[in-house]
């Protein structure tokens, strides 16, 4: 039997919080149960929110937490050509076309023609097309700004009868499921953004294949994501992943707690002269 690879992958935005513990836990724990490694990846392809300071309050935190992890750790902002090579592959089987829009022009359009428009997991998602040659080329010659979308019906006719069988699984307590995957409803996704030249969707299932991630356990709000990962993954010849989403931890209000929540950072937290382990009973997690 293969061995269980999973992974952490934090960005570096801000101090990590109790639900950061919980995930790290989740992940590290699932690692440690099937005697597999559990891996830790820095998301930091953005390059105005990541801080290095942040970086390194993650191994500081996750430290605390008694955690250790295989070094070197991939930190994605060193690896811009490997993200830059995986886009060549889809820009060479035509598969992604480039985007002049702005933000504003992309919502005007689909408020335009909302019947056009997929819902997405984060609202109506824009379906494009690349510009004729000539004027495409202009715009290149001019220096004008471009983003680099995944063309969903370039996929879909490049995959056939593929497409209508793209499927994953998803690992939940009740069992093993396979899901439809339907990345359509990401319209024509941005694969490469205009200021990186990659997205968190390349990067990451560029990692997680490198990395030999068999098992991609994160939190839930990132399960949408997986069926756009999935058609990433056949699209660039990548090994299929299982994963497991798991509940998001919330305030007593039922908010979801997010970075800006300061008095549950794993700083304030250790800062207030609390042990790891409390965090650990906190999280329902058994000291081991
Ligand atoms: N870097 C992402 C985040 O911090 C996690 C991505 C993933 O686990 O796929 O939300």
């Amino acid at each position: 039997m293969t061995q269980l690879v999973t992974r952490f992958a934090p960005s570096p935005t801000g101090h990590l919080h109790l639900g950061h513990a919980f995930s790290a836990l989740t992940v590290w724990r699932a690692a440690q149960e099937a005697a597999g490694r559990f891996v830790l990846r820095i998301e930091d392809i953005d390059r105005t929110r990541c801080k290095p300071e942040f970086e390194a309050a993650i191994y500081e935190d996750l430290r605390w937490l008694e955690l250790d992890w295989e070094t070197p750790v991939r930190r994605q902002s060193d690896h811009f050509a490997d993200y830059a090579a995986a886009l060549a592959s889809l820009q060479e089987k035509g598969l992604v076309y480039r985007c002049f829009k702005t933000r504003k022009e992309i919502l005007d359009e689909i408020a335009r023609a909302p019947h056009l428009s997929p819902q997405g997991p984060e609202g109506p998602a824009y379906v494009g097309a690349p510009l004729p040659e000539i004027e495409e080329q202009a715009l290149v010659d001019e220096g004008a700004a471009y983003a680099w979308r995944l063309s969903m019906a370039a996929a879909k006719d490049c995959l056939g009868e593929q497409w209508d069988a793209l499927s994953f699984t998803e690992e939940t307590p009740e069992g093993s499921r396979t899901m439809k995957a339907t990345p359509e409803i990401f319209g024509d996704a941005v694969i490469a953004r205009k200021d990186n030249g990659t997205s968190y969707h390349l990067a990451s299932v560029h990692d997680d294949a490198l990395q030999g991630v068999t098992h991609v356990i994160r939190g839930e709000d990132l399960y949408h994501a997986a069926h756009l990962h999935r058609l990433l993954q056949v699209l660039l010849g990548y090994p299929e992943p299982i994963y497991r989403h798991h509940r998001l931890l919330t305030d007593e209000k039922g908010r979801r707690l997010a970075k800006r929540d300061k008095a549950a950072t794993l700083k304030a937290i250790r800062e207030s002269g609390a042990e790891a382990g409390d965090v650990f009973a906190r999280l329902g997690f058994s000291v081991s």
